[in-house]
């Protein structure tokens, strides 16, 4: 334990010495070449089962993975990524980020027939604070208000387009813990 490296690969496992390294690269890269001729047919059985919607924060990113994993969905889910989540897609300062939302929830509809859209705000967002100022910070309480009246405004406009749409809503703190929204 806390001892350095000892500087000879005959120590190491074999996945870290570097001939099996070089071993699993190759293998890797055989694996990656015969997925690209696997029949269309037979990856279509694993069709993702919804689409989330997140902000681009780097403190969250990993959280909405493990989330996503943590719910079985890993690998199972479209997922798109606008500063701000449910903001961006209502900011009219922006509108040509709302019309890449609706344009790829269209496609993730029409190619991978999703049931569910997962919408996930955060706390502490800068997007939030540019848009809204920092008023909506003074509490956590109207902090939450803010992005229920977004994600809610949205789950409205999802249902308007999509009536059988599934919508859930997520207020994710930077520390990964969730609230449901709604
Ligand atoms: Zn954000």
């Amino acid at each position: 334990m806390g001892q350095s490296c000892c500087g000879s690969s005959d120590h190491l496992p074999g996945d870290l010495t570097r001939r099996g390294f070089v071993h699993k690269l190759a293998l890797g890269a055989g694996v990656a070449l015969f997925s690209n001729f696997i029949p269309s047919v037979a990856r279509a059985t694993n069709k993702p089962e919804c689409m989330v919607l997140s902000c681009l924060d780097f403190r969250v990113m990993d959280d909405v993975a493990n989330l996503m994993w943590g719910r079985k969905l890993h690998n199972k889910y479209d997922h798109i990524v606008l500063a701000g989540a449910s903001l961006a897609v209502l900011n009219d300062a922006a509108p040509a980020w709302g019309t890449t939302f609706w344009d790829h929830l269209a496609l993730s509809v029409a190619e991978h027939g999703i049931k569910k859209v997962i919408v996930i705000d955060h706390r502490d967002c800068a997007a939030y604070k540019a848009v809204l100022g920092p008023n909506h910070l003074k509490t956590r309480q109207t902090e939450t208000e803010a992005h229920t009246m977004m994600m809610t405004r949205l789950r409205d406009f999802i249902k308007a387009r999509y009536g059988t749409m599934e919508v859930e809503l997520l207020l994710m703190g930077v520390d990964g813990k969730t609230d449901k929204i709604g």
